[in-house]
């Protein structure tokens, strides 16, 4: 089920991308109205802690997860617990757009990323959307030790 958080849950998701939930973050311009639209019309499941923003969901039969709590750690493992993530999609999504990853030949990198980093990796992901780049370095370890705390705790 892919996803969209409001203005309130940046961070959330952002994680939620890097769970590899196809999820949806407005921009500053848009508003309640444009924001019930793109769930309708993307068929997105409305990750909201805004009262009216769901109840005005409700109506237009959108369906709705509500979030209660501000801590970022419980938030995504409620949403974990609902729905389940696929393990293979980890780490596949720009964290910033939303955009699948698609893998880029080393060479191309050259000079465009610090020597120390191009030195010690081999494969290299970009956002063809906001052109970032992405490798499995000490960010991603780190992510997959977190994910594994927040799936522990969840399980236990
Ligand atoms: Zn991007």
């Amino acid at each position: 089920m892919n996803l969209l958080c409001d203005h309130m849950l940046g961070s959330l998701a952002t994680w939620l991308r890097i769970f590899g939930y196809d999820t949806f973050y407005p921009n500053e311009m848009m508003n309640d109205k444009d924001i019930l639209q793109v769930a309708r019309n993307e068929k997105r499941l409305l990750l909201s802690r805004d009262h009216a923003l769901l109840m005005q969901a409700k109506k237009s039969l959108i369906p709705i997860l509500e979030i209660q709590t501000t801590d970022l750690a419980e938030q995504l493992r409620l949403i974990l617990q609902k729905i389940p993530p696929d393990e293979t999609l980890f780490l596949t999504r720009c964290t910033l757009c939303n955009t699948p990853l698609h893998l880029i030949p080393k060479e191309e990198l050259k000079n465009k990323i610090p020597e120390k980093i191009y030195q010690s990796h081999d494969t290299f992901w970009t956002c063809p959307t906001c052109k970032k780049y992405y490798w499995m370095g000490t960010h991603y370890h780190h992510m997959k030790e977190r994910i594994n705390t927040l799936r522990n705790n969840h399980s236990s």
